[in-house]
């Protein structure tokens, strides 16, 4: 079973769908962001005018489609939604901009592959609520430039390096979405379990969050897993007990860590000494693209402190010698 934080299929998608809080209020942690939003989406209601453009990055899972639907809702607003791979030609985004009613949401996800012609006509709508497009063809082409209602773009993304300079300029907003913590995890399984009607107890909660990687995609998904084999092999009610031996039947270890966690730990450790190594080294030992390791494997070993990313290389720290069982090396760097 994999448990890669993207959703696996349409299925899944339709349980995250049921799952997702619909206000700010409802939206679990995330402090920071969410005090921001209530804000300038307060001040924007107030005026009757479009919120300003929003950026949101950080890992897959950590809630950025459900805060850009959140956006829409506390603002009273459609939301359309689409993501940069669709996006091929200028027409598609030509397409969904004139649609837009006054102060409406555009959501594009994974914004950073958005391709550079696309990109160069969100330009003038981002700044002037203006699209220049293309009328006929050959010689007797011509650029005509059409308003727009004005709107607010939400883009999401797991890298925001990745984004071009002058796009990342033409966000007002930009929230940083961060890992959760257990109390916020364990506070967002036990909401979910009740919209799923799954009796779970407190420790059992604790016990899938303590293993959900910071992330409430994650916890959804261990949530329905454990729930069947408490239906299974238990009398329907998720305790500690319950989630433990489920988990582990998962591969899911304690601290949350899953197969692929543990092979670049060791991968580390055992094929390069500990590092510093590169992360495409890293990627072709494990038989890993390099982007998923950077984008959704490292982020959480780094902030829980397995591993250190310094300009030689990752490394692995004391901590990940302790988690594999092994002996820490008592060479300076370690
Ligand atoms: P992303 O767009 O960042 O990949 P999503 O917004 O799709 O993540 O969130 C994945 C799932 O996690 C959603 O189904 C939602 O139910 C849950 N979720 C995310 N953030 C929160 C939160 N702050 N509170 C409660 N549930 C959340």
């Amino acid at each position: 079973p994999t448990i890669s934080p993207a959703p696996v299929n349409k299925h899944e998608e339709v349980m995250e769908r049921a799952l997702r809080p619909k206000l700010l209020d409802e939206y679990v942690g995330q402090a920071k962001a969410r005090e921001q939003l209530e804000i300038f989406i307060g001040a924007a209601k107030k005026r009757g005018e479009a919120l300003d453009h929003v950026l949101l990055f950080g890992p897959p899972g950590l809630g950025k489609t459900t805060l850009s639907h959140i956006i829409a809702a506390e603002l009273g607003v459609n939301l359309r939604q689409t993501s940069g791979p669709v996006l091929e030609k200028p027409k598609d985004l030509a397409a969904l901009l004139t649609n837009l009613e006054a102060n409406d949401v555009l959501f594009i996800d994974e914004i950073h592959r958005l391709s550079p012609v696309v990109e160069e006509i969100l330009y003038p709508a981002l700044e002037d609520f203006q699209i220049d497009i293309m009328i006929g063809e050959g010689p007797a082409a011509r650029s005509i430039k059409l308003d727009l209602q004005p709107f607010t773009l939400v883009g999401a993304t797991t890298r925001a390096g990745m984004l071009t300079n002058p796009l990342r300029d033409r966000f007002g907003i930009v929230a940083r979405l961060e890992f959760y913590n257990t109390e916020e995890l364990a506070r967002i399984v036990k909401r979910s379990a009740g919209l799923l009607g799954a009796p779970i107890d407190a420790e059992g909660a604790q016990e899938v969050a303590n293993r959900s990687r910071g992330t409430p995609r994650i916890a959804n998904r261990l949530l329905r897993r454990v729930r069947d084999y408490a239906d299974v092999k238990g009398d329907g009610t998720i305790t500690q007990d319950i989630a433990q031996k489920a988990l582990s039947m998962l591969d899911v270890d304690p601290r949350g860590f899953d197969v692929m966690d543990r092979k670049l730990l060791e991968a580390v450790v055992h094929r390069f000494d500990g590092g510093p190594v590169g992360v495409d080294n890293i990627a072709a030992s494990i038989g890993e693209d390099a982007g998923t390791i950077e984008d959704v494997i490292e982020p959480y070993l780094i902030q829980q402190g397995y591993l250190q990313r310094t300009p030689r290389g990752r490394i692995a720290t004391k901590a990940a010698y302790q988690h594999l069982g092994l002996v820490v090396p008592q060479t300076e760097g370690h």
